[in-house]
């Protein structure tokens, strides 16, 4: 079970680590993309630290609620309604109470790949973030196990995996779309960002 204030502190050192990653991420964008990426994923992340460390939520619902909309408003665009999803999902999923388990939390990714697939259309191979994302949300669907950190062990894994195929795929959404054969053998941004989150939560969580 993940408490709220467990949540929140999560939360925080997860954006902490994609504002460490800006320029990483920034350069994975600019092989295919239009290089963006990472200082949109830090903006957001800024966002989460501001509004997480300053309001005061007991409800583990609004931990991830109010993370997303803090996303949503600072990162605008395609990616902020992207991006936000993850953390609206996973709010929505939770209840009004302290705390969450990891069938909750997997039932909240799997109503975010809805929400993101519902929103930008994107299948699994079609070189996005949905790419690490939906092995993550198997992982969470298909485990029998109550423990966060065995559960995101597991999942990080398959999230690194899924990032690793992006490199096998042509882009078919965004600027990427247009190289074509030539997206191929470059990692998508989006799909790095989704792992290093999941991996940052499973640091916090050691
Ligand atoms: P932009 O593409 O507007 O410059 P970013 O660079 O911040 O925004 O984000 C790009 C990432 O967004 C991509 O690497 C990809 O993972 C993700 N993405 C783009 N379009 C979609 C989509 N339709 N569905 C899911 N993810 C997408
Ligand atoms: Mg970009
Ligand atoms: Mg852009």
């Amino acid at each position: 079970r993940l408490t709220s204030e467990k949540a929140k502190a999560m939360l925080i050192f997860t954006a902490e680590e994609l504002i460490k990653k800006e320029e990483y991420l920034g350069d994975i964008d600019r092989a295919i993309g239009d290089g963006d990426h990472g200082i949109g994923m830090s903006n957001g992340a800024k966002a989460i630290c501001d509004v997480l460390q300053n309001d005061s939520i007991t409800d583990i619902d609004q931990v991830f609620k109010k993370a997303g909309m803090a996303m949503m408003e600072s990162m605008g665009g395609a990616s902020g309604v992207i991006f936000s999803s993850l953390f609206l999902g996973v709010g929505k999923a939770a209840g009004k109470k302290e705390y969450l388990s990891v069938e909750e939390f997997g039932v909240g990714l799997r109503e975010a790949v809805a929400m993101i697939q519902k929103r930008g259309k994107a299948q699994l191979g079609d070189k996005t973030m949905l790419d690490s994302l939906i092995p993550v949300a198997d992982v969470f669907q298909k485990t029998q196990s109550v423990d966060f950190l065995e559960v995101l062990e597991e999942a990080v894994h398959a999230a690194y995996e899924g990032v690793e195929k992006t490199k096998k795929y042509p882009a078919k959404f965004g600027r990427a779309k247009f190289l074509g054969e030539r997206s191929l053998d470059k990692q998508d941004a989006g799909a790095t960002s989704v792992a290093i989150i999941f991996e940052a939560m499973q640091e916090y969580l050691k």
